[in-house]
């Protein structure tokens, strides 16, 4: 399938700002900025990422405010091509650093708006990722919300039956039989819940939080950063166009995200691990509250088959940095990464009409208010997809 998956949504009009100006920095102010970044970095206790189209686009995925993106082009009337399948896309340079990072105890959660599987397939810990509008490799049962996540992309779009059944075993020892849905959120669905609330609460306590490649122009994933800077946290932008947030931001970069992330990287002598297959980690070697809240996860036996040997990453990285702290807990990790998790709350339930999650729509004075420090978006207004 290709990877336009905005083609097979309901219409839409307002699709926000599009095709903006790119900028620049010149090398030497990019060098600064980097330094000021991992510094920040480094410093934090607790940091977070908010990821975007952007971050894809190097692995062939076009985003869609850009200057070539998908609703720029629709804008001008153009078509849009497509290079890869999303089977065949391989994580960038910046999936990657945020696997090392995390991996390493300076990142503690991502948020990502992308549907394209990658964060997933690089091997960053679901149980520390909120994919808030869905994801193209899931599939949730809509009786026992058991996720699946599949080696192939899932057929369908916007929450629609798959063809698949639960296969899980019920308490009596029933099989579930629970129709599959695909997990792709249309124009007027709500946020999946749990990932919702694990992104809201990360950014609620975050003392640092980085955006890459998105501009923030959808609610509310793009009023997050408020939440930490209500916390007394810095924002930081990477971007090329300019964003929401530009004028919350303590800090800037008008660069390739892929650039700046290596650096980064190399500022807190840290390795980023190559990447050689799609493989799937259910649970951080690092403690996450949210592991609690999330459904009961299945991973395809062939995502599990992992080329990278975290061992031999982190005997890098151990002469690079000269610390050994990280290594033990190794053995522990290896066995739980390669066995499905089972969640001891319930599954994730579609909630009242006044706790339920919000939508997402594009930012505007009228979409949305806030109210007791939680972002309240209108759930009767249409939604946007994409940052
Ligand atoms: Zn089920």
């Amino acid at each position: 399938m290709s990877v336009n998956y905005a083609a097979g949504l309901s219409p839409f009009p307002h699709k926000g700002r599009c095709g903006m100006k790119e900028v620049h920095d010149p090398d030497e102010e990019i060098e600064v900025k980097v330094q000021q970044l991992a510094s920040w970095i480094r410093e934090s206790r607790h940091f977070v990422v908010i990821t975007g189209a952007g971050i894809s686009t190097s692995c062939g995925i076009p985003d869609f405010r850009g200057p070539q993106g998908v609703w720029t082009k629709e804008q001008r009337g153009e078509e849009v091509k497509f290079g890869v399948t999303f089977e065949e896309a391989r994580p960038s340079q910046t999936h990657m650093a945020l696997v090392a990072m995390e991996r390493k105890g300076f990142l503690k959660h991502v948020i990502s708006q992308n549907v394209d599987g990658l964060h997933l397939r690089s091997g960053f810990p679901r149980d520390r990722l909120s994919e808030l509008h869905g994801d193209m490799f899931v599939e949730d049962c809509e009786h026992c919300h058991t996720q699946y996540i599949r080696t192939n992309i899932v057929p369908t779009m916007a929450l629609k039956p798959t063809g698949q059944t639960c296969t899980q075993t019920k308490k009596r020892g029933n099989r579930c039989r629970g129709r599959l849905r695909d997990t792709i959120l249309d124009w007027e669905d709500a946020l999946p819940e749990a990932d919702a609330v694990a992104a809201e609460e990360n950014c609620k306590i975050a003392d640092l939080c980085l955006c890459l490649g998105t501009s923030l122009q959808i609610v509310p994933c793009g009023n997050y950063p408020m939440l930490t800077k209500r916390n007394k946290g810095k924002i930081a932008i990477v971007n090329l166009q300019t964003t929401k947030q530009d004028r919350n931001a303590q800090l800037r970069i008008h660069a390739y995200v892929d650039t700046v992330l290596l650096k980064v990287c190399q500022e807190l002598k840290i390795s980023i691990p190559k990447w050689e297959c799609p493989c799937v980690v259910v649970n951080s070697i690092h403690a996450s509250p949210f592991r609690e809240k999330l459904p009961k996860i299945i991973v395809d036996e062939t995502l599990l088959e992992r080329k990278l040997t975290w061992s031999d990453f982190d005997a890098e990285t151990e002469i690079k940095t000269e610390t050994v702290a990280e290594r033990k807990s190794e053995s522990e990790t290896e066995s739980s990464m390669k066995t499905e998790i089972k969640s001891e709350t319930k599954p994730v339930k579609s909630g009242s009409p006044e706790n339920r999650p919000p939508t997402r729509s594009i930012d505007s004075n009228e979409a949305h208010s806030q109210e007791n420090g939680r972002v309240i978006t209108n759930i009767c207004k249409k939604q946007k997809l994409s940052a």
